[in-house]
């Protein structure tokens, strides 16, 4: 399985790594809230395992916009011990499970396999998109058309996740801001605009006229034509 797992104590951290390692898991480590929404929205993973007591951003609110962002995303999260109120709001925001702190060996494993038993019966994401003639693959970050490749960043990619998870509508700058970049009001609309016009030259056969990432007048962007 591939393991993102949040933890700023920096021993339990790279004990976890290893654990995890050594049990044959896929994993990346992150020591802060910031960096824990930002890689779990950019990249996929079967699980996160997440200390709700973090720096920049506390677990709870990077739960909560996970969840938002990846709603299969299974999300176990280790609590401190006789922290009720913490375990409530840590569900609250759309967590799974729990392990309590501290935790046995064998208790973690035994929770992640059971974990990995219900994830693999949820139907995945698709990270392969494809519309007039690109290809953009989420997982590896990279849009094809014809013979040439592009990199996507992890903030375009953000972008066309949501997008095509909502192609019924438009999404406004807002909403993107708020689900991609994890923030509202402290950045402008703008750098909305100046990402997607640097997606677009990426993806769009003609940036100036584009037909995949679409504007839509008065509403914001949609996939293909899926504000109209
Ligand atoms: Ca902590």
């Amino acid at each position: 399985m591939k393991i993102l797992i949040v933890e700023d104590e920096r021993r339990l951290r790279e004990g976890l790594v290893d654990l995890l390692s050594a049990a044959d898991h896929d994993v990346t480590a992150v020591a802060d809230g910031r960096t824990a929404l930002d890689t779990g929205i950019a990249e996929t993973f079967d699980l996160v395992l997440l200390d709700l007591m973090l720096p920049q951003m506390d677990g709870i609110e990077v739960c909560r916009r996970l969840r938002q962002a990846r709603p299969a995303l299974p999300i176990l999260m280790l609590t401190a011990r006789g922290s009720e109120d913490e375990k409530l709001a840590g569900f609250a925001a759309g967590a799974d499970d729990y392990v309590t702190k501290p935790f046995g060996v064998r208790e973690l494993l035994a929770r992640i396999d059971a974990f990995a038993r219900r994830a693999s019966s949820r139907p995945a994401e698709p990270e392969l998109l494809e519309l007039d003639d690109c290809t953009m693959d989420l997982g590896r970050h990279r849009a094809s058309r014809g013979e040439e490749t592009s990199h996507l960043t992890a903030r375009e990619v953000g972008i066309l996740r949501w997008l095509h998870r909502h192609q019924t509508r438009a999404v406004s700058r807002s909403e993107l801001l708020e689900r991609v970049w994890g923030t509202s009001g402290d950045l402008q609309t703008r750098t909305v605009d100046m990402t997607i016009a640097k997606l677009r030259q990426k993806i769009e056969r003609d940036p100036t006229d584009p037909k995949i990432v679409v504007t839509v007048t008065g509403a914001g962007y949609a996939w293909g034509d899926g504000g109209s």
